[in-house]
């Protein structure tokens, strides 16, 4: 960022670490794969989607995945562009995986908003960009599918600004709209970029221009669009604000550039915005002190997990943000929560077209470290030092359902698979303290079908979810004495979450309200940070 931080390692200056942001059908899988052509990192378009496809029919639980159109599951993609190595982290779509998308939105530096030109701010662009700006991420916006019929460019503008409460400052604007698309002058550098039809993978046609009075522009652009073009972007620099970096690094203004994904068109643009204007690896947040991607210790942190990745193996992929240093394969790190050593000897990199041993990586990647269940969500590895990333909660859950067996004697089998789950962070599992079975806990009712689905799948148990009388939980904290009176009172409402810590089972607000006035002293809380 712009204020008094030290010039970073040229490797680690040249990361970008990001996430795109978007509601279903946007675009983000046409962008994704239009960075990964201009990266270099695939020859032609259709791999990432054919990749997906190949990875889903691996099984049913990816065939619902299919079938719904979302994707359910995070992974990381790094390729270079140009000087620059980018690193664009997968985030799930759906609403229901709200937690997931927070904590994988605490391992970037920035996100890209993709919107439809058409359909301007929806839903889940509304609800992604609220949880960017819980921690005030530097925010990129792509308006996408400008080669269809689309609004108005400063209804579009407008519509961000009221929505979403942020300014915004034209990178480029739109010629023509529809059919009469013609491209879009590039506000940055004074440049017109023509939209080649014809050549759906072909970069757009640049054409430099000396100010809006060149008469080159005429050469290029019928006189009517033209004469709107003047008149809007004299408007736009009237009524906008300018591209302040300062703003952008501080998550209060977002550049928007206008494209068709589909036709390779604003993506180069949208890239080099990304380069130029996308935050460096940042300082992390951890205790007792931040930790500066400069210093030459390495640390991360975990910010997901993924069981089962390959179905022959029971393995876990932990995906780790490195938040400082250079780290090289088989290094010894310091799991900070058990205090035990562990070797590396394994990271994978993700790139576009396959997974890859990672033989060094830099503050600002992502690398997997295969583990057999050691690594969980929000866990630290250092070179030693007793450091702890903040900042990354788990949220009570909104849906609490009993979960059962189908086959009675299978009991303790489900206990170790929801364990499992619970650890991935896939969903809550709470065991009341009087009454047999498992409260499961989910942020959105598709969860518990996913659940379902890869249990049997995984652990070939058929389960049952049922309704619970209980509505959510809430974590137990005070002084001792008074959690115990409080505990023994109210026994048919207590639990322990799948960390072992006491909750509070609760079916109405008045139950809550009850605890606050009864016991004071008591705290219940929603939100826990992962330890
Ligand atoms: P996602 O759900 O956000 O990943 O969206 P996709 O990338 O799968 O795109 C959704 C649909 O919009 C697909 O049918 C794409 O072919 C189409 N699409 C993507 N970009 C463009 C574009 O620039 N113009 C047009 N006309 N269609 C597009």
């Amino acid at each position: 960022m712009l204020d008094n931080r030290p010039t970073l390692p040229p490797e680690i200056a040249r990361r970008r670490t990001f996430a795109i942001i978007s509601h279903p059908d946007a675009g983000k899988t046409t962008l994704t794969e239009k960075f990964l052509l201009y990266g270099g990192a695939i020859q032609m378009a259709g791999q990432v989607r054919a990749k997906g496809e190949a990875r889903r029919t691996r099984s049913d639980f990816m065939q619902m995945e299919k079938d719904r159109g979302i994707s359910v599951s995070a992974s990381a993609m790094s390729f270079d562009y140009g000087k620059y190595r980018f690193n664009l982290v997968d985030t799930p779509g759906h609403s229901d995986f709200s937690e997931d998308t927070y904590r994988t939105l605490t391992a970037v530096d920035a996100a890209i908003m993709v919107i439809d030109g058409a359909k301007g701010v929806e839903s889940q662009t509304r609800k992604l960009f609220e949880v960017c700006r819980l921690r005030d991420l530097p925010i990129l916006t792509f308006c996408n599918k400008m080669d269809r019929e689309s609004r108005d460019t400063f209804e579009i503008i407008d519509e961000i600004q009221e929505m979403l409460a942020i300014d915004v400052t034209p990178a480029s604007w739109p010629i023509g709209t529809g059919r009469d698309f013609l491209g879009c002058y590039d506000m940055l550098h004074n440049r017109l970029e023509l939209m080649d039809r014809a050549d759906r993978n072909k970069v757009a046609e640049s054409i430099k221009i000396n100010g809006l009075d060149d008469p080159k522009l005429a050469q290029h652009v019928p006189a009517d669009l033209l004469e709107k073009l003047l008149e809007e972007v004299e408007m736009a620099r009237e009524l906008l604000p300018p591209l302040d970096p300062q703003a952008l690094a501080e998550g209060t203004l977002t550049p928007i550039w206008f494209g068709s994904a589909i036709n390779s068109f604003g993506v180069k643009e949208l890239m080099d915005g990304i380069a130029e204007y996308g935050p460096e690896p940042q300082p992390q947040s951890a205790e007792p002190r931040q930790i500066s991607p400069e210093e030459t210790k390495v640390s991360g942190f975990v910010f997901k997990v993924q069981a089962n990745m390959d179905p022959k193996h029971r393995d876990r992929v932990a995906f780790l943000r490195l938040a400082s240093g250079h780290f090289q394969r088989g290094m010894k790190l310091t799991h900070v929560r058990t205090r035990k050593p562990m070797a590396v000897s394994s990271p994978v990199l993700f790139l576009a077209s396959d997974r890859e041993l990672a033989e060094e990586a830099w503050a600002g990647d992502i690398i997997g470290i295969p583990n057999h269940g050691q690594l969980r969500i929000g866990d630290t590895l250092t070179e030693g030092e007793a450091l702890k990333v903040t900042g990354i909660p788990s949220f009570a859950p909104e849906l609490l359902q009993n979960c059962r067996a189908g086959d009675p004697l299978k009991a303790k089998h489900l206990d170790k698979a929801l364990m499992q789950f619970a650890e991935e962070g896939a969903a809550k599992v709470f065991k009341p303290q009087i009454g047999a079975g498992f409260i499961v806990g989910v942020v959105g009712q598709l969860q518990f079908e996913v659940l379902a689905s890869r249990i049997e799948l995984e652990y070939g148990l058929p389960v049952r979810f049922e309704p619970s009388q209980f509505t959510s939980a809430r974590w137990v904290s005070g002084p001792r004495d008074a959690v115990e009176k409080f505990a023994n009172a109210n026994k048919q409402h207590m639990g322990t979450d799948n960390d072992g810590d006491l909750v509070y089972l609760t079916r109405l607000q008045w139950d809550i309200d009850r605890v606050e006035r009864d016991y004071p002293e008591v705290k219940l809380t929603a939100t826990k940070e992962m330890m």
